[in-house]
């Protein structure tokens, strides 16, 4: 997506060579025209999964998410991040290690807003090494429902996640693909 791409290139920081910064337009301020042309992208790759959910994960997922679910005309739901919880029977939870914050979260979602049967589309704005990916997924699946694929707005593909989630079985969608982020410089994986 040449949009994203010249986005990334002309206001991302490469704050190690693991780690870029996107935030005047994803992960702190966010650029909603931007979205509306990510959510429009994934609706288009997506269209023939017959998506009825788009499920993604607090709090940077939810400005891709919204605007996918918006193009698509169905719910958005966001997984919750808790530091821990008492047992409790309505919600799905799964345990998630953090890449950026060194971290495990428990993320939730009510029982109630995914059911059997359902057709979830997984939106997340990073891909590293697929911890936050697969911990949705098991979400979806907990519920008896179908991951009809995975959008990623920004896949760092020097890091193993695309791959993992692909020979999981799992259909995804990166937008840009970044293939190094060495001498403080974005290098892309793709051409397009
Ligand atoms: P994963 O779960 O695939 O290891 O990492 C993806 C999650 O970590 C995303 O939800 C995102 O919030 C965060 N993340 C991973 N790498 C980066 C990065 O380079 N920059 C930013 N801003 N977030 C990242």
């Amino acid at each position: 997506m040449q949009l994203l791409k010249q986005k990334v290139l002309d206001e991302g920081i490469v704050l190690s060579n693991r780690v870029l910064k996107v935030d005047s337009f994803l992960n702190h301020q966010m650029d909603p025209v931007l979205m509306k042309e990510v959510g429009r992208e994934f609706t288009r790759r997506f269209a023939g999964e017959a998506v009825n959910r788009v499920l993604t994960i607090e709090s940077s997922g939810i400005a891709p998410g919204i605007m996918t679910a918006l193009e698509l005309e169905v719910p958005m739901i966001f997984a919750r991040k808790q530091k821990s919880l008492t047992l409790r029977d309505d919600i799905f939870v799964e345990k998630v290690y953090s890449f950026t914050k060194q971290e495990t979260n428990e993320i939730t979602v009510a029982k109630k807003f995914i059911q059997p049967g359902d057709r979830v589309l997984i939106i997340d704005d990073f891909l590293a090494n697929g911890e936050a990916a697969f911990g949705l997924a098991r979400i979806v699946e907990q519920a008896g429902a179908t991951v009809a694929g995975i959008g990623i707005v920004i896949e760092k593909a020097f890091q193993p996640g695309g791959r993992l989630l692909k020979e999981a079985g799992y259909r995804v969608e990166s937008l840009v693909r970044v293939a190094a982020l060495d001498d403080g410089k974005v290098t892309f994986a793709d051409q397009d």
